[in-house]
């Protein structure tokens, strides 16, 4: 090890403390320390190569280094760093927020800039619940429904209506109830063992009517995933399924909050989740592959109505009381306008499509591995499931970490990927090569075979 490294691992072990992570164990492990990108490859400090395969924890949407992005940074740099946008305007926050009004599904007018996909959920909550107190005088319409698995950031609005056990059973005496419907994990459907789409008929959208119809008086929004529950271990949900969740809240009255702070910029294919079934939220939440992964940056788009039940004089206080320090971020703005302007300059979408079918061709050759369970895509976006017993689905035991054993027999083969559970993500930056892509599903097929028999 180079003795530059070695100072960095020494100082990282004293200093640092890694997010969802035992440090007891990093202590122990000699980390990766990258030190620069190029294209869909990170070099590490020891000069070693590795593909990005989940783009920097599903950021990255043009590669690193895109001089295009480079440009707009060191551009708005000349100009200035940081302005606030509590009593002032900056350029490029005025600039981005016109763009992706126009960019948005359907009806969106509003934009709120916050910091990551957390905050951007946290303003979406607080700007339902705050609209509901201002607009049902009669009716409290205080609680919100949310799905099974879901996720949707690490603060203590985004933890309550997120279901991961592990990440919120700490702190659960501290989070408000929250109504859970079904999500569609087909694989392990949660409305009914065995049940199988499209036999089902989506009998978890019935589940939701009728909690729908009980509930709809007291709910302040519903908050999804479209398309693909990420963290969940990239659970898609199956066609129709959003169109329908959208149909109901609006029968029910229920605002609809779309979290696609993972699903957001071509990820899916489309450019939001929501395009792919037509869908225009209330209310959509976009972060991580807003700057094209470059710059800490999220924005909560709403529609012009909610917008205006903050509206009044001063001292009605009907105003959002909510701002970050460095909502609006100046850099970051200039950096989102840029990756919006490479999706249309570069028809961006319409070259993922080959893509798209060549990793769902290629992720046939695992279909046959003993301990592939189930194989989940949407877009660039694919979950591969190990289980111990295909036949009966039967989980491995979680102290054997098969998942992340996987992922770490891939970076010695010079492949970043991170688990969820046992589910192995591939999650490229849009900007894969088709050659890259071939790489990657290789590494994982050999991972797999070599970490389960
Ligand atoms: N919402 C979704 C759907 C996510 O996948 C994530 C992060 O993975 C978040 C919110 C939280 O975003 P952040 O980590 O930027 O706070």
């Amino acid at each position: 090890m180079k003795a530059g490294t070695q100072r960095l691992v020494e100082l990282d072990r004293r200093h640092l403390w890694h997010p969802f992570t035992q440090m007891k164990e990093w202590q122990k492990s000699t980390p990766l320390i990258i030190e620069r990108g190029r294209g869909n490859w990170l070099v590490d400090t020891e000069g070693r190569r590795f593909l990005d395969g989940i783009s920097s924890l599903w950021v990255t949407v043009h590669g690193h280094g895109k001089k295009e992005l480079d440009r707009a940074i060191r551009a708005q740099l000349r100009r200035i760093a940081h302005s606030t946008l509590l009593g002032l305007g900056n350029v490029p926050s005025i600039e981005l927020a016109e763009r992706l009004v126009t960019i948005a599904p359907g009806g969106l007018k509003r934009v709120f800039f916050s910091d990551d996909g957390s905050t951007a959920v946290e303003i979406a909550l607080k700007i339902a619940f705050q609209y509901q107190e201002q607009t049902n005088k009669r009716n409290k319409k205080r609680k919100f429904l949310a799905f099974t698995g879901a996720y949707h950031g690490d603060t203590f609005g985004a933890m309550s209506v997120g279901e991961i056990d592990v990440f919120v059973r700490k702190y659960r005496p501290l989070l408000f109830d929250v109504i859970h419907s079904p999500y569609p994990y087909c694989y392990r459907c949660p409305v009914e063992a065995g049940n199988k789409y499209p036999d089902c008929k989506t009998a978890c959208l019935d589940v939701l009517e009728g909690i729908l119809k009980k509930h709809s008086g007291e709910l302040a929004a519903c908050v999804i995933e479209p398309l693909v529950q990420g963290a969940a271990g990239m659970v898609t949900s199956p066609p129709g399924f959003l169109k329908g969740v959208r149909r109901l809240t609006k029968k029910y009255d229920v605002l609809l909050i779309a979290d696609e702070v993972a699903t957001g910029f071509g990820r899916t294919g489309a450019m939001f989740a929501c395009d792919a079934e037509g869908v225009g939220p209330d209310i959509l939440c976009l972060a991580k592959g807003l700057t094209g992964g470059y710059m800490p940056l999220a924005a909560t788009l709403t529609t012009e109505k909610i917008y205006r039940a903050f509206l009044g004089n001063y001292d009605e206080y009907r105003a959002f009381f909510h701002g970050h320090t460095y909502t609006g971020n100046p850099l970051g703005c200039a950096a989102a306008l840029a990756n919006i302007e490479i999706f249309e300059k570069e028809k961006v979408l319409e070259k993922l499509k080959a893509k798209i079918k060549l990793l769902k061709d290629l992720m046939k050759i695992l279909e046959g591995l003993e301990h592939v369970g189930d194989i989940r895509q949407r877009g660039l976006m694919a979950g591969i499931e190990l289980v111990e017993d295909r036949p009966t689905k039967k989980p491995y035991p979680a102290r054997l970490r098969v998942g992340h054993r996987v992922c770490m027999e891939a970076r010695s083969r010079g492949l970043i990927i991170r688990p969820l559970g046992d589910t192995v993500v591939i999650m490229p930056p849009l900007s894969i090569k088709e050659k890259e892509l071939k790489k990657i599903v290789k590494i994982v097929k050999d991972c797999i075979e070599k970490t389960t028999t």
